[in-house]
């Protein structure tokens, strides 16, 4: 078993699964494939640069190894910014991404210097990677994270080691090619490190692909906002808690007004337009916790938690206003909508019960002329004063 050897059998490996990877995944991936798609291919030509550069210019093709290698470690760090969530540091990255190579180049000279420097620098970017790995990330799954984690942190370990030997026990430690434990772990390492990166990265995908299935399938194409579905799912774990705190809750159906006209004089594609700026204005006003959903074709639905008639009415109020300044940048007929509320008063209610009652509610604000809000048959409107931004609604209406 000989460095060497090993070495081959390294590139064989990460070449033929950079080569796996898009036919596998395909061309038109995620940004965070792309970079995992990167990282494995950046991670061979490395390999490449490495065999040839006894053959043909040793600094220049061990210093572009060294650079492909930092390339692939900082792509396997933003791959995990995309999967996981964004982490400050990309600038410190970067840095040891560039000064890596630069600097190995530049000490070539120095046998210590270099492998010390080039192994501790790329040993920074494996445990970036890991630090990556393990901070935080409610949504993606364990296990992937964990291979990606063991196998890196190992790397990274022995890559240390390397570091050491080369700088500071120069003697110990003659060459990359040489029988030495250190190198014969490394390279042992290498290919197994490399397939253990890419299933976890396939994992990553996976996992991607499915959360951004199970997105879509609660969200509505063409607003953005929940679907009904998803939101009588929520809506309802939303209930069972606030019966649990003794919460109140408010419940709103809103349906815009005449909406049939809106596409009679601007055709289809205004009406789609009006629907996706109305659910812009809802957006604008929701705080956390809040939910919204397009409950049919221009019916909308809200759930404020922790709110009664009061806080209810607010939000309508705030919403009008929202609505009427999307309006000005308009030239179609203007939006309107009448809404319907219910509140939970006893803990007992159901969704479906606060829904029905909604529903008459706003039943009568259409009789009674449109564009208002209803609570059973009390209307709760507030008018906004002329130019009082919605922001200051707030205040009118506490
Ligand atoms: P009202 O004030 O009584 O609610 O009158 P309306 O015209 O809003 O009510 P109606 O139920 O008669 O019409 C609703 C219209 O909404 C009819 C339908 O074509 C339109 N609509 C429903 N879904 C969509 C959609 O996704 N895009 C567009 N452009 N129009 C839609
Ligand atoms: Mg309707
Ligand atoms: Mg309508």
């Amino acid at each position: 078993m000989d460095v060497q050897t090993l070495i081959i059998v390294t590139l064989a490996n990460v070449f033929s699964v950079s080569l796996a990877m898009p036919a596998l995944m395909g061309w038109r991936v995620s940004p965070g494939a792309r970079y995992a798609q990167g990282a494995i291919l950046a991670q061979a030509i490395a390999w490449g640069c490495f065999l040839l550069a006894r053959a043909i210019d040793d600094r220049t093709f061990s210093s572009l190894w060294m650079a492909w290698l930092s390339l692939c470690f900082a792509c396997s760090w933003h791959a995990m910014q995309h999967w996981l969530a964004p982490r400050a540091g990309s600038w410190a990255v970067w840095a040891v991404a560039v000064l890596t190579p630069v600097g190995y180049w530049a000490g070539f000279d120095s046998y210590p210097f270099r492998v010390a420097w080039a192994n501790f620098g790329l040993a920074a970017l494996m445990i970036a990677v890991c630090i990556s790995v393990v901070l935080p990330a409610p949504h993606a799954g364990r296990r992937w994270r964990g291979v990606m984690f063991v196998a890196l942190g190992v790397l990274a370990v022995v890559t240390l080691w390397r570091g050491a030997l080369g700088g500071f026990f120069t003697e110990l430690y003659p060459h990359l090619r040489a029988p030495h434990p250190a190198n014969l772990a490394a390279a042992l390492l290498h290919p197994v490190v490399i397939t253990l990166l890419t299933m976890a990265s396939l994992a990553a995908w996976r996992e991607e692909a499915e959360r951004e299935l199970q997105r879509q399938a609660q969200t509505d194409l063409l607003t953005g906002l929940l679907n009904r579905r998803a939101f009588v799912e929520r809506a309802e774990a939303a209930l069972a808690e606030a019966r649990r705190y003794c919460d109140p809750m408010a419940l709103l159906i809103i349906d815009l007004d005449r909406f049939k006209q809106i596409n009679d004089l601007g055709g289809h594609a205004a009406g789609d337009q009006a629907l996706q700026l109305f659910a812009d204005a809802l957006r604008s006003c929701m705080r956390k916790g809040e939910l919204a959903c397009r409950y049919g074709g221009e019916e909308f639905c809200v759930l404020l938690v922790r709110a009664e008639a009061g806080a209810a009415t607010s939000f309508d109020a705030r919403l009008r206003e929202a609505v009427r300044e999307r309006n000005e940048t308009r030239t179609a007929a203007p939006l309107a909508y009448s809404a319907g509320l219910a509140v939970m008063g006893d803990p007992a209610r159901t969704l479906d019960e606060m829904l029905l009652e909604a529903d008459r509610a706003l039943y009568t604000a259409k009789q009674r002329g449109r564009g208002r809000l209803m609570h059973q048959d009390q209307e709760l409107t507030v008018s906004a004063p002329a130019g009082l931004p919605a922001a200051a609604l707030r205040l009118v209406t506490k």
